[in-house]
């Protein structure tokens, strides 16, 4: 794991940017499961309507892959999913430039970039980024490992807790 030193000021900008919580977590401890696809297949009227989404989004088996090949991660909690991307892909290239070149965020729900999804050919790929469920991510376990709680509105999903995922190597 990265020392945890080098990864504070970025705790510190995630929240300057908008997140409301951040810590630095294990990726280990981050829980894939193949039931959460299940989830975006049947019940949820994302699926297959962008390319942040499943189908179009690596298998919780490929996703366990990628969360093994790194040693550290940011774990970053904010209010409603409006901002997660934007924040993410922002602290993201902050990141790059200090020379963790393997660096890779995940955001949350489907991308909101253009009006209508180009499912052939990415408009914006450099900012476009794979929602964490859509991944195959259990996020509730995940969160709840890592000490952060989480709370949804049914009513209201932009008062409800969402979470990004950075990935540093
Ligand atoms: S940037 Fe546009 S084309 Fe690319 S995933 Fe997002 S909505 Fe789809």
């Amino acid at each position: 794991m990265i020392d945890i030193t080098h990864l504070e000021k970025y705790i510190k900008r995630a929240i300057e940017l908008g997140a409301q919580e951040c810590k630095v977590i294990d990726p280990a401890s981050v829980v894939s499961a193949p039931w959460v696809r299940l989830k975006c297949q049947y019940g949820c009227q994302c699926y297959n309507t962008n390319r942040s989404c499943t189908p179009h989004t690596p298998t919780d088996e490929q996703m366990r892959k990628i969360l093994d090949s790194y040693s550290s991660a940011l774990l970053i909690r904010f209010i409603g999913h409006e901002k997660v991307n934007e924040v993410v892909v922002g602290l993201e290239k902050e990141i790059l430039k200090d020379g963790y070149y393997k660096i890779f965020g995940f955001g949350a729900g489907p991308c909101l970039l253009c009006d209508t999804c180009d499912m052939d050919k990415c408009s914006f790929p450099s900012l476009a980024r794979p929602s964490l469920s859509g991944c195959g991510v259990d996020v509730f376990a995940t969160v709840k490992a890592n000490g952060f709680s989480i709370e949804i509105s049914l009513e209201n999903p932009s008062e409800g807790d969402c979470y990004g995922l950075i990935l540093i190597e």
